[in-house]
């Protein structure tokens, strides 16, 4: 098991698979000029299949998300959703995605395995989507939502962060659209973690504001804590069910205490929180011949040193060194 010194047991694993991406998300990374990790410090295909592997038969990992960066952009995706769907026990498996392609690729992925997908999007309006992402594909992303709907791998889970001034206006209209075509919305309060390091709490939108403006046009009824468990959105039912709502609050309402996760990112580091500043490295490990279970030894150990939170509301708190994008969001 992954225990930590709180007593908190990770089970879901978070596999980055790149962290490079064909949107630039203004809250997450800069226009340009930001360090691509390079080639031969990625792991490869035949290296990410085994550590997943290490998880989930010494480890007790049962749930494993990949994503990124942009987790489409992966060459080996499908094949690496198909040989983790052979390990014994199967993990559930999901893909967090900026939906660009998924389209072409959700029908190979679903065939390969894969349980569900959470999309982000963050507006209904293409020229604000053209702002907050430096790039025009608003339509790309509603076909790959679409697509994803299609081939069955449901619940589709739609992430959208609210940014002051561009789209905190929107959050009525992406519930009723997306109450309308099925997909469970989830608000993500802005974090610290963009590139560019340009966040400010002040300003920032809120779970409170989110809530706030969601209730001029839904009944919102909160599900409580026991259908929430480990996750990190809290989550309301709309209008009576069956539709629910979620909010991921990490900045004002941060739900560490219930963290079942552990990251490892695309180069072979592994992070016991997105705001860690320790990473412990796995990759030297794997190419130096370690057996799997000095490898677990590793990870074991890694999951022991987890802080008890993020250190957010702490006055000495330093935003990680890596971005979101190179981490794995
Ligand atoms: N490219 C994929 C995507 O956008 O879904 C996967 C990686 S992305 C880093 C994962 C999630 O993190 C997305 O839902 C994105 O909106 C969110 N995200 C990125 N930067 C963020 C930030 N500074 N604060 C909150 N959420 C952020
Ligand atoms: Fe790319 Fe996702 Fe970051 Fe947007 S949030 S720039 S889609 S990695």
């Amino acid at each position: 098991m992954l225990i930590d010194t709180f007593g908190r047991v990770a089970t879901d694993l978070r596999v980055s698979l790149t962290d490079r991406c064909n949107l630039r998300c203004t809250y997450c990374m800069p226009e340009e000029g930001l360090q691509w990790l390079a080639k031969p410090d990625l792991l490869t295909d035949d290296e990410i299949v085994r550590l997943i592997g290490i998880a989930v038969t010494e480890l007790g990992i049962t749930d494993v998300r990949f994503t990124g960066g942009e987790p489409l952009l992966r060459p080996g995706l499908v094949s690496i959703v198909d040989r983790v769907a052979a390990l014994e026990p199967r993990p559930k498996m999901s893909l967090t995605t900026n939906g660009i392609g998924l389209q072409r690729t959700a029908r190979a992925l679903a065939d390969a395995g894969l349980d569900r997908v959470n999309v982000s999007l963050d507006t209904l309006r293409p020229d604000v989507f053209q702002a907050m992402t430096r790039r025009k594909r608003h339509g790309d992303v509603l076909d790959g939502l679409a697509a994803a709907r299609d081939a069955g791998l449901t619940p589709v889970k739609v992430n959208s962060v609210l940014m002051p001034g561009l789209n905190d206006d929107e959050a009525p209209d992406l519930l009723a659209w997306a109450v309308e075509n099925e997909y469970e919305l989830r608000f993500i309060e802005q974090m610290p973690l963009d590139a560019q390091h340009g966040w400010k709490r002040e300003g920032m939108i809120t779970a409170g504001d989110i809530l706030a403006s969601l209730r001029t046009r839904f009944d919102l009824t909160p599900e409580g804590d026991d259908a929430r468990g480990s996750a990190p959105a809290e989550r309301w039912i709309v209008d009576g069910g069956p539709a629910r709502v979620g909010v991921i609050a990490s900045v004002t309402r941060p739900f560490c205490a219930a963290c079942d996760r552990t990251r490892l990112t695309a180069d072979g580091q592994i992070r016991t929180c997105l705001f860690a500043q320790e990473e412990s490295d796995l990759r030297g490990a794997l190419r130096s011949g370690a057996a799997d279970e000095e490898i677990a030894g590793l990870w074991k150990r890694a999951m022991w040193g987890k802080k008890a939170g993020s250190g957010l509301d702490d006055p000495s708190f330093l935003q990680p060194q890596r971005p979101m994008s190179a981490i794995g969001g």
